[in-house]
């Protein structure tokens, strides 16, 4: 990814990590918000985002029950995870905060996304990494070398 484009949505991180932080929302530690099925609901993100997240990752499935990201409870892409990780809290004292915090920083996204050429892709997690999965399954190309006696 073009180093410009990374810097602008690590910033847009940046501004929405202070505008949730600036709310307060409490987080128990639980890891259950990770664990999609379960709880009951899908992490969106968009490519740009998607590209961030799988930079250098091995991708081994792409279920929807869960993000392959938590590992023993705890988020091993904190640094890369996408705008949904970074403002969902299931605090109900920042139930109302919330969607706004969203809405914003999305909007944040589609401009820069139409600023940098890209056309807007927002998909459920499982889909970037079904797509990972194929590409990662296909072999390198071997060159076969002939012997000439
Ligand atoms: S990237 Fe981290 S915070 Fe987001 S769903 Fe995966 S494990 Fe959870």
């Amino acid at each position: 990814m073009d180093q410009v484009l990374r810097d602008r949505i690590f910033e847009v991180y940046r501004q929405a990590d202070e505008a949730v932080a600036a709310q307060k929302p409490i987080c128990q530690k639980s890891g259950k918000c990770c664990h999609f099925t379960d709880y009951g609901h899908t992490l969106f993100l968009n490519d740009m985002e998607a590209e961030i997240l799988l930079e250098g990752a091995v991708v081994k499935s792409a279920s929807k029950d869960g993000c392959p990201f938590q590992i023993d409870g705890l988020c091993t892409a904190r640094d890369q995870r996408p705008l949904g990780c970074r403002v969902y809290f299931c605090d109900v004292n920042y139930a109302e905060a919330m969607p706004l915090i969203a809405e914003q920083y999305h909007q944040e996204m589609k401009r820069i996304c139409d600023e940098f050429g890209r056309p807007w892709r927002y998909a459920p997690l499982h889909e970037f990494l079904a797509e990972r999965l194929e590409v990662d399954a296909v072999p390198e190309p071997r060159i076969s070398l002939e012997i000439i006696k």
